[in-house]
C-alpha cells in the first residue's frame, strides 16, 4: 500500500487492522525517530552503516531512497508470515510498491490518495511532525506519486472521510467487491 505523504495511510491502516487480521510489515529506516514513535513497532530505526550492511547481505525484499532517507522491507519477517499462512501488508512508497509487484506478481497494489492535493499540505502541516523543508520535499514528489498511483495501482482509496476509507480498505483486504 502506498500514497503520497500526508494522504493518511497509517491512520487508515491502523483502524482497518482493528477489524482485519494480517501481518503489518515493520520497515527499517535511517530517518530519525519522531516523538511518539516506538522503535521496532513503527519502524526499526537504524544507522546508515547498518542499513548498508543489510543491503549488502540482500536482507531487503525492497528498499528505496524516500524523501532523502532510506527505507526498506526486511525479507525474513515477510517470508515467515507468509509461511504461517498470514497475509502481509506493506506500507511503502510508490517506487517500492512497483518493485515488489515486479518481484511478487501476485502482490496487490493499493493506493491511498487525498481528495485533492491541497489536503496534503494541510495534513502535513497539521500533524506537526516535519519541519518546513521536510514538508516541501514531500510535497514536491506528490504530483509524480499521484500520477503513477492512478496509472499503475489496481486498487484506489480516496481518503476524504476516514471511516469510509477504512471500510473500503477492509473490503479490499477481505477480497470483497470493493
Ligand atoms: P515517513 O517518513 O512519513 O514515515 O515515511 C515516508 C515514506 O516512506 C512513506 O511513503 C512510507 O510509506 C515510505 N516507506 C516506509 N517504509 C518503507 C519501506 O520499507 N520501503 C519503501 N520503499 N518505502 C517505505
Amino acid at each position: 500500500m502506498a500514497g503520497p505523504s500526508g494522504a493518511g495511510k497509517t491512520s487508515v491502516i491502523k483502524k482497518a487492522l482493528e477489524s482485519v487480521s494480517l501481518h503489518l510489515s515493520v520497515s527499517a529506516t535511517t530517518r530519525p525517530q519522531r516523538a511518539g514513535e516506538v522503535d521496532g513497532v513503527d519502524y526499526s530505526f537504524i544507522t546508515d552503516e547498518k542499513f548498508e550492511h543489510l543491503v549488502e547481505e540482500e536482507a531487503f525484499l525492497e528498499w528505496e531512497d524516500v524523501y532523502g532517507k532510506r527505507y526498506g522491507t526486511l525479507r525474513a519477517p515477510v517470508e515467515d508470515a507468509l509461511e504461517r499462512g498470514e497475509d502481509v501488508l506493506l506500507e511503502i512508497d510508490v517506487k517500492g510498491a512497483l518493485d515488489v509487484k515486479r518481484k511478487v506478481p501476485e502482490a496487490r497494489l493499493i493506493f491511498v490518495r487525498p481528495p485533492c492535493e491541497d489536503h496534503l499540505r494541510e495534513r502535513l502541516a497539521a500533524r506537526d511532525t516535519d519541519d518546513a523543508a521536510e514538508i516541501s520535499k514531500r510535497l514536491e514528489v506528490a504530483p509524480w506519486e499521484l500520477e503513477v498511483g492512478d496509472r499503475e495501482f489496481t486498487e484506489k482509496i480516496v481518503n476524504d472521510d476516514l471511516d469510509e476509507a477504512v471500510a473500503r480498505l477492509i473490503r479490499i483486504l477481505k477480497g470483497e467487491n470493493a
